[in-house]
């Protein structure tokens, strides 16, 4: 499989050349030249398939032959290693929950799945090492490090904001040893980030062979796709259209589900709820592109002010807002909104939900009304655990902790503190 770059002025490469550079060379996305739908059998017979058969056929085509069959096998094994059940919260409305991995977060299987095919297309190289340099505004450092941890030939680097993460966010990314590495950067998030762009560009540190381990890549887009395909293996034998609400951010989960309907999967009809950083429902509304700077909420995993993978979604319509309009709506909700959310759900329903996840239940009964005859499942992206500052409070309860959790709370912070872009220089060396 070949890959291009939304910007059209970059060579196209292989996987295995987009998942080292992550970012094309013109700083457009990387996408597949061609999406084949899968065959109709593969749907006839999918509740027979476990999930790991299910993933090898949705990925196979993305890959091609740049990986071993056997070793793409073992790959999607060892990333599917939990369970992705669909949990009924009320008729006709059910969670996908796709916490139970070992760092509580969605993210788990994207980066999982990447550092093991970093792993193998680093597995000669002795002293040629890739580094992942990444910037985290709280989960997607935990699962970086997670995933990445004890890979062959890579580095990893995670930059966050000093005092803006929470403890068991801290923890899970600076507590692990060995290939992983933490920067507690003085400032906010939006400045890790900057620093991790800057040193894309910069020339004095080609050596390091830098790539990004965010949803731009690749190899942790594709494999979101496999959540859809699991939900609609679980939900099939009620013979019910599926509408699927996704929390959005960075829109990397919702857009790999518009793949996955690509493929043949399907869903009926897409939501992506957004908090108060609602640069899409307002293009859905207006018609023009317009975003704005991040607005810090409690569904913090989602404040982001410019989706980096829109421009993916608008590729797969052709950038036919009619035709978008048609599969897609988009609908935001405040701070207050998500609370009496988390709350209903409790009260009525007996679910603990996260923020995220109770964003994702807003939009969808907000668009259930349009489909009064389907099956709605909203994405529970995290572990309540993860928000517990919020959920607690919120609901008046005090939630165990899992030996997930229970496992990096005793280890020690190592950390390295920066201020400036210098500094990150001198440390990578
Ligand atoms: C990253 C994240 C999201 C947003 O996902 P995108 O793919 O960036 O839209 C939602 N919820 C949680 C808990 C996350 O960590």
């Amino acid at each position: 499989m070949k890959y291009y770059s939304l910007n059209h002025n970059a060579p196209k490469v292989s996987f295995q050349e987009a998942v080292i550079q992550g970012l094309a060379a013109d700083k457009g996305l990387y996408f597949p030249e061609s999406i084949t739908p899968l065959n109709s059998d593969f749907f006839k017979n999918i509740e027979n398939l476990s999930n790991e058969a299910i993933a090898f056929e949705v990925i196979q085509q993305f890959v091609g032959d740049e990986i071993p069959t056997e070793t793409l096998k073992q790959i999607i094994a060892e990333t599917l290693s939990f369970d992705f059940p669909t949990v009924k919260v009320e008729d006709s409305i059910y969670a996908l929950e796709l916490y139970h991995g070992p760092t509580m977060a969605f993210k788990d299987v994207g980066a999982r799945f990447m550092s093991r095919c970093l792993g193998y297309f680093n597995k000669d190289k002795k002293d040629n090492k890739n580094t992942v340099l990444v910037a985290t505004s709280g989960d997607t450092g935990g699962a970086v490090a997670s995933g990445f941890l004890g890979v062959q030939g890579v580095d990893v680097v995670i930059l966050y904001p000093s005092g803006k993460v929470s403890d068991i966010q801290e923890r899970q990314l600076t507590t692990l040893g060995q290939n992983i590495r933490a920067l507690e950067v003085d400032g906010v998030f939006d400045d890790c980030q900057d620093m991790v762009k800057k040193a894309f560009l910069d020339e004095s540190l080609k050596h390091h062979k830098l790539t990004s381990a965010n949803s731009i890549n690749i190899a942790r887009w594709l494999p979101q796709m496999f959540y859809f395909f699991f939900a609609y293996k679980q939900l099939k034998s009620e013979n019910k259209l599926l509408v699927f609400s996704c929390p959005s951010g960075n829109f990397g989960n919702i857009c790999a589900g518009i793949m996955a309907k690509k493929l043949g999967l399907p869903i009926e009809h897409f939501v992506a709820s957004t908090n108060v950083n609602d640069t899409v429902p307002r293009f859905l509304e207006k018609g023009n592109y317009d975003p704005k700077p991040s607005k810090a909420t409690i569904s913090n995993a989602m404040d982001v002010g410019n989706p980096s993978n829109f421009i993916r979604i608008q590729e797969m319509y052709n950038n036919d807002l009619e035709q978008f309009r048609k599969d897609f709506s988009s609908y935001s909700y405040t701070d207050e909104e998500t609370t009496a959310a988390m709350q209903t759900i409790y009260k009525t329903d007996g679910y603990i939900a996260e923020p995220h996840g109770a964003v994702g239940y807003l939009g969808l009964k907000k668009e259930m009304i349009n489909f009064p005859n389907a099956i709605g499942i909203f994405l529970e992206t995290a572990h309540p655990i993860k928000f517990l500052d919020v959920v607690e409070p919120a609901l008046n309860i005090k939630l165990p902790i899992p030996t997930q959790i229970e496992s990096v709370l005793g280890k020690e912070k190592v950390s390295t503190k920066i201020k400036t872009y210098e500094e990150l220089k001198a440390f990578l060396g």
